[in-house]
C-alpha cells in the first residue's frame, strides 16, 4: 500500500508533467495554428536599422529623456464621442508611470489633433490607415480611438514598425475583467513596440528565435533583452484575476519556460502588466538616442548659461 502511494505520488505527477509539457518546437507549431488571440494587430516589421542589444558601456545613464508628443482624437462626424481632456489625462499618466523608472518624459504638444471620421469612430478594432492623418517626424503620434464598451469584438494596438514614431489604441480586452485597452499598461506596450521593444515571445513571431531558458542565446534571440526571461506566448491565457498562468512550455533543452507574468511587452492580461525590465528600459534609452527616427523625436533642452 504504502510502495503505491510513493509510486502514485512521485511517478503520476511526473507523465502528467511529461503531458502538459510541450517542447516549444511542438508548443509554437501548435499555437500557430490556432492563430493565438494577442493584442496587437498584424506583424510590424523592422524598420532599419535594427540596433543590437546595448553594451555596459552604452548602458550609462546619460540623464532624463524627453520626447514630443502629439494626441489625435478619432470623433464621430459630428466632431462628437472622442475622449475627454480627463480620459486623455488618465492614459497619458500611465505612460507616465511605467517610464518614469527609466527616465523617460513625455511632452504633450498643446494642439491636439481631432479626426472627425464617422467610418473610424466605429471601427472596432482601429486601422494603419490612420496614421495618414496628420502625422508628424519630430514627434510620437499618438492615435486613441473611442472607448467603443459596447463592441462585442475585442480591440488592441498597432504599430507599423518596431520602432515606431506612431501607434494608435482602440477598444477593450476580451478576456474578463474586460478592461478598456487605454485605460491599462496596453499603452505602454504599444509605447514601448515604438521605442524598440519586442514582444518577449518574439521566438513565436516572423524573423523571431528560440531564447533558452539559461539566456545564452538571450543577445541574438527572443526579445534581444537578457533580463527577460524565455516566455513561449501567453496569448491572453494568464487569469486575469489572481494574474496565474497554467501553461506548460520547455525550450529545446528540456528546461521549464517560466514567463515574467507582469512584464508590459508579454500577451500576459493587461491588468496583471506591471513593468519594464531594466533591460528593456536600457534598450528604449538606447534606441531613443541611437535611432534616426527617434532622435528627431527628442526634446533637447537649453541650459541657459549664467
Ligand atoms: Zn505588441
Amino acid at each position: 500500500m504504502k510502495t503505491t502511494s510513493i509510486f502514485l505520488l512521485t511517478v503520476v505527477p511526473f507523465f502528467l508533467f511529461l503531458l502538459t509539457s510541450a517542447p516549444y518546437a511542438v508548443w509554437k507549431a501548435d499555437r500557430q495554428q490556432q492563430d493565438p488571440p494577442g493584442f496587437c494587430m498584424g506583424q510590424p516589421r523592422v524598420a532599419e536599422p535594427l540596433l543590437p542589444t546595448p553594451t555596459a558601456e552604452q548602458r550609462l545613464y546619460q540623464g532624463p529623456l524627453h520626447l514630443r508628443v502629439y494626441l489625435h482624437i478619432i470623433r464621430n462626424e459630428n466632431g462628437e464621442g472622442g475622449l475627454t481632456p480627463d480620459q486623455i489625462a488618465e492614459s497619458l499618466g500611465i505612460l507616465e508611470k511605467d517610464f518614469r523608472p527609466f527616465d523617460i518624459f513625455f511632452e504633450l504638444e498643446e494642439e491636439i489633433f481631432y479626426i472627425d471620421e464617422q467610418t473610424l469612430f466605429e471601427d472596432a478594432n482601429g486601422t494603419a490607415a490612420v496614421f495618414n492623418n496628420n502625422p508628424h517626424e519630430d514627434g510620437i503620434d499618438i492615435y486613441l480611438f473611442p472607448d467603443h464598451p459596447g463592441h462585442s469584438t475585442a480591440g488592441g494596438g498597432m504599430v507599423y514598425t518596431i520602432p515606431a514614431a506612431a501607434f494608435y489604441i482602440v477598444g477593450r480586452c476580451i478576456e474578463d475583467p474586460k478592461l478598456i485597452y487605454r485605460r491599462t499598461s496596453a499603452i505602454s506596450h504599444e509605447m514601448g513596440h515604438c521605442l524598440g521593444l519586442f514582444h518577449t515571445h518574439h521566438a513565436m513571431e516572423q524573423g523571431g528565435c528560440e531564447e533558452l531558458v539559461n539566456r545564452n542565446n538571450c543577445i541574438e534571440c527572443g526579445d534581444f533583452v537578457c533580463d527577460t526571461p524565455a516566455d513561449p506566448g501567453l496569448f491572453l491565457e494568464v487569469d486575469g484575476a489572481s494574474c496565474t498562468w497554467s501553461g506548460h512550455a520547455l525550450d529545446s533543452q528540456g528546461q521549464e519556460m517560466q514567463p515574467d507574468l507582469h512584464n508590459i511587452m508579454s500577451y500576459t492580461h493587461p491588468r496583471c502588466m506591471t513593468h519594464f525590465s531594466e533591460g528593456q528600459g536600457a534598450r528604449m534609452r538606447y534606441y531613443i538616442t541611437h535611432h534616426p527616427m527617434l532622435k528627431k523625436c527628442l526634446i533637447t533642452h537649453q541650459i541657459s548659461k549664467k
